[in-house]
């Protein structure tokens, strides 16, 4: 239904988004999960033809967003991170203006405003004009004109932000009630948001995709491994080479904390508890070890380790190869 190949964007020097390929299939609700900066806003916009792409295409049912931008955009509604709301108007009046710029013909226009009215449950304040109105509402007038049309697919950028935790369940059932019937597109920092309501996370980070999958695989995917934290008054060279008779490491992140000492992040195999071996293997080097900690890996583990530093697990790694070539596989199958 919407395909993004190799997108890039560039602001000046600044590689935004850095050659995205993705697809979207209907009738699920995705989740583009990044911190602030990672680029999604900048591939929303490029994906509902607000912003030109410095290299790549966006295919929105067939249609090329550049090059058929009216066909593309009808299958479309979109929610901005800035919803560009007029305060000075009304409720009623903004959407019927949202309405008529969308091209719904004249005659369905009352009755389909009423009903997405009804849907984002603001027809008790159609009358009030939007300035007055809390941050809430004014995300559910957003919401409203993004729905009007009902279009396929629904895009919406950080569509919780700003909200109380009360405002924030309410659009959420919103959004569930919503993909009932479309497909939604999300955007969030958080990633507890994403996983409650997606069915599908696409991790984005310093502009490129570095995880796609279901919740429930990514959390498997990287949950049973285990890490284990050491500091010890070693060289990093020293910690490896002490490490290297230790079974069952998958791999090791060494920081140097200015001093002597460093610490040491080793990731377990699946299933494996390393921490006696880790022990004695020290011990026996004659080397002191100042902390020995396990923690789990949750997908917020995950999501850290994906966005906030370099790293890439290598379970990842290898999923987005085996992705690259079935993509290849599928190319290859097209051109015969
Ligand atoms: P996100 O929505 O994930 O927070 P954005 O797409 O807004 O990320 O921004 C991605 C990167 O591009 C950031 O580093 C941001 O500072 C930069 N950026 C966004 N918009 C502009 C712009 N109009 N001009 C220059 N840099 C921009
Ligand atoms: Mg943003």
């Amino acid at each position: 239904m919407i395909e993004v190949r190799n997108l890039v964007k560039k602001y000046g020097n600044h590689l935004a988004v850095d050659h995205l390929n993705f697809k979207i299939e209907s009738g699920r609700i995705y989740g583009f999960l990044g911190p602030n900066g990672a680029g999604k806003s900048t591939t929303m916009n490029i994906m509902t033809g607000y912003l030109g792409a410095t290299e790549g295409e966006v295919f929105i049912g067939g249609h090329n967003i550049l090059k058929e931008p009216e066909e593309a955009k009808k299958h479309i509604g979109y929610l901005p991170e800035q919803p560009p709301l007029y305060m000075d108007m009304t409720v009623r009046e903004y959407l019927e203006f949202a309405a008529e710029l969308k091209g719904i013909k004249k005659a369905k226009r009352e009755d389909e405003i009423t009903e997405v009215e009804k849907l984002v449950k603001i027809k008790d304040v159609e009358h009030r004009l939007i300035k007055n109105l809390s941050k809430g509402y004014r995300q559910r007038v957003g919401l409203a004109q993004a729905v009007l049309g009902f279009p396929e697919i629904i895009i919406l950028d950080e569509p919780s932000v700003g909200l109380d935790p009360k405002q924030i369940i309410e659009i959420r059932e919103l959004i569930r009630k919503l993909a009932k019937k479309h497909t939604v597109i999300l955007s969030s920092h958080i990633l507890a948001e994403v996983r409650e309501v997606c069915d599908h996370i696409l991790i984005i980070s310093k502009g490129k995709l570095v995880a796609s999958d279901t919740p429930e695989n990514l959390e498997r995917l990287l949950g049973e491994h285990n890490t284990v934290e050491i500091e010890a008054d070693a060289s990093p060279s020293d910690i490896r080479l002490v490490l290297k008779s230790v079974p069952g490491i998958e791999r090791i992140e060494i920081k140097e904390n200015g001093e002597e000492a460093c610490t040491a992040l080793i990731h377990e195999k699946k299933g494996q508890d390393v921490r006696g071996h880790i022990f004695r293997a020290f011990a026996s080097a004659g080397i002191p070890l100042l902390t020995l900690k396990a923690s789990g890996t949750t997908l917020e583990d995950v999501f850290m380790e994906l966005t906030q530093k370099d790293i890439i697990p290598e379970a990842l790694t290898k999923k987005a190869e085996e992705l690259e070539q079935e993509e290849e596989v599928q190319e290859d199958a097209g051109d015969l």
